[in-house]
Formats: structure tokens, sequence, C-alpha cells
């Protein structure tokens, strides 16, 4: 539980039927994804830790464009192509290939 470990703040959801925490990664895994991922990288836009943060703080559905909106020019763009010839619609707000 979260109090047995109080360096582990984690994020809290109440709602009128109760309340959730979501815990942080673990220790070498990225804060926002919860995957092991180099930072230069987009975030990992399948992980359900990524999907459950980002709605917490942003009120719906991630995308691969906010998953890779802190990476450069060239990385966004390696990135959409691959992810698109997979059938992924990125530029559509897509997620998984459809
Ligand atoms: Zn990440």
């Amino acid at each position: 539980m979260a109090q047995d470990r109080p360096n582990q703040r984690g994020m809290t959801v109440v709602t009128k039927e109760g309340s959730w925490t979501l815990l942080p990664p673990g220790p070498g895994r990225c804060t926002e994804c919860g995957t092991v991922h180099e930072p230069e990288l987009p975030h990992n836009a399948q992980s359900l830790y990524y999907q459950a943060a980002f709605h917490m703080q942003h009120g719906r559905t991630a995308t691969w464009l906010d998953a890779m909106e802190h990476c450069s020019d060239a990385m966004k763009a390696l990135w959409t192509e691959k992810l698109e010839e997979l059938g992924v619609k990125v530029r559509g707000g897509g997620v998984n290939p459809s």
C-alpha cells in the first residue's frame, strides 16, 4: 500500500464510487510511461501506465503525437513513418494498428 512506501507518492483519482492510486513506475523506468526507454525516444503510447497517468492529468486518451511531444522533429518523423507502415494512423490520433 502507498502508506507503506512514503517515498512513492503516485497519483490518486477520487470518484463518487471510491478512489484509486496509480503508483509510480519502478526504478530505471520512465516516470511518464513506465517503460524502459532512452529519454530521446517517444513514450510508449500503448503502455497502460502511460494511458492512465495521461488521462488523470489531461482528461483524455493519449496519442502517439502526445507520446512524441518531447522528441526532435527528426525522431517524430521517423516514428510517425514507421508506425504508419505498421498501420497506425498516427496523425489521426491512433495508438494501435487499425
Ligand atoms: Zn516514457
